[in-house]
């Protein structure tokens, strides 16, 4: 029997501050959901649907308060818009996040009642996974909505996205190499790695393949252990990292890890890695790599590959056809680093650029 009794609840009107965070980056849509029965809590932000339908995964996060889960589902989103209008594919940009810890096991009505929130949005967004989410959970969600994509091959999906976004780092970060030093052999080449979870290990496969130097930390020692058995790295102390003399960082762990502290101790010629939103503050951040002669390779234009293998999910791409979209994250850097320098503007800001200029063009034929 359900609780009958206190039934009138409510708390006072108070401030909300929603729309001031959502007008400035262009927001759609936010959807806040709320299950008292499985605990669950979060938001879908859908930024962007004038390629397509929203696509990005559902993260599992314990945030301090929620408004830095709204500001994290808020970036996380609008990047999904610019990683898939640069990479040339037909969907916008979302994102959903779970305010939790991402190390509880959640059960199957967790799961079931999220992919019922992510059906009431009738396709706008298609979720799939994130950090602290898997292809385990898609194979729950997916019991309650067509709208997930990342689902395991055993269920007709494309599988865990992360080994195509550690390929097309690997190739972003490659022509990166190519623009620096004029040839992009990474024989040699020292690669300082932060984070070797599904897609950092996947890159140090990679980089030692094509003869790196490769230096690896990780504040989970189980990760750090694993890669360390199976690649030759160095492993090196979290803080270690930003000091090394290398020739590439590649963050492949959380967000903004470029700032204004750590600008001023990095020592390599080149950043190019997985994470999203690596510039803590996009304003400040890529003049002040520029002014340091530090060539950046924007994020969602590398990491693109895990989005592009979720595409194939919606599309039904063959392999060939998603390896090749994969692939043009060469030509693409070597493009962007090209008006970058012919504008004399920073890389992440000549990436927007031509992101935004695709939506345009689309919106005006659309009209
Ligand atoms: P993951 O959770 O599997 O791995 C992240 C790793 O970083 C973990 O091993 C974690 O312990 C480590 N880490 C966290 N904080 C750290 C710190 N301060 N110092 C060193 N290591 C730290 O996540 P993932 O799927 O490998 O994704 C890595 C990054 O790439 C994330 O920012 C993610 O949003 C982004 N990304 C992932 C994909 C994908 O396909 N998985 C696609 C695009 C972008």
């Amino acid at each position: 029997m359900s609780d009958v009794k206190n039934v009138i609840k409510t708390v006072e009107k108070r401030e909300a501050k929603v729309f001031e965070m959502m007008e400035p980056m262009e927001h759609e849509q936010v959807m806040f959901f709320n299950d008292k029965d499985t605990g669950l809590k979060g938001i879908i932000a859908v930024h962007n649907t004038v390629l397509g339908p929203s696509l990005g995964g559902c993260r599992i996060w314990n945030y301090d308060n929620e408004s830095d889960a709204l500001w994290d589902v808020l970036r996380l989103s609008r990047g999904m818009t610019f990683k898939s209008s640069i990479s040339g594919i037909d969907l916008g940009g979302g994102k959903a996040v779970i305010i939790g810890n991402p190390k509880v096991k959640r059960d199957e009505a967790f799961w079931r009642r999220f992919g019922k929130f992510v059906d009431s949005l009738s396709g706008k967004y298609i979720t799939a996974e994130d950090v602290g989410t898997s292809t385990d959970v898609m194979s729950i969600v997916m019991q309650e909505t067509k709208h997930v994509t990342g689902k395991p091959v055993s269920a007709g999906g494309a599988g865990d996205p992360s080994p195509s976004t550690a390929y097309g780092v690997f190739l972003g970060l490659k022509a990166s190499v190519k623009e620096y030093f004029g040839s992009d052999s990474l024989e040699g080449k020292k690669v300082a790695v932060q984070g070797v979870g599904h897609v950092g290990h996947g890159l140090v496969g990679h980089l030692t393949k094509a003869g790196a130097k490769v230096f690896i930390t990780d504040i989970n020692t189980a990760n750090l252990e694993a890669t360390a058995k199976e690649f030759k790295v160095t492993v090196v102390g979290s803080h270690e990292i930003y000091d090394l003399d290398v020739d590439v960082y590649s963050p492949c762990a959380l967000g903004a890890t470029v700032n204004s502290d750590t600008i001023s101790t990095l020592r390599c010629s080149v950043i190019a890695g997985a994470a999203n939103n690596q510039l803590a503050d996009e304003n400040i951040h890529g003049h002040m790599l520029m002014d340091k002669g530090i060539l950046f390779a924007p994020d969602f234009l590398i990491n693109a590959g895990g989005v592009i293998n979720c595409y194939r999910e919606v599309h039904n791409l063959s392999e060939e056809e998603t390896k090749a979209h994969i692939e043009n994250i060469y030509q693409r850097t070597l493009d962007i680093f090209k008006k970058s320098k012919e504008e004399k503007i920073p890389t992440q800001e000549a990436a927007i650029i031509l992101a935004l200029e695709r939506i345009e063009k689309q919106k005006a034929i659309s009209k």
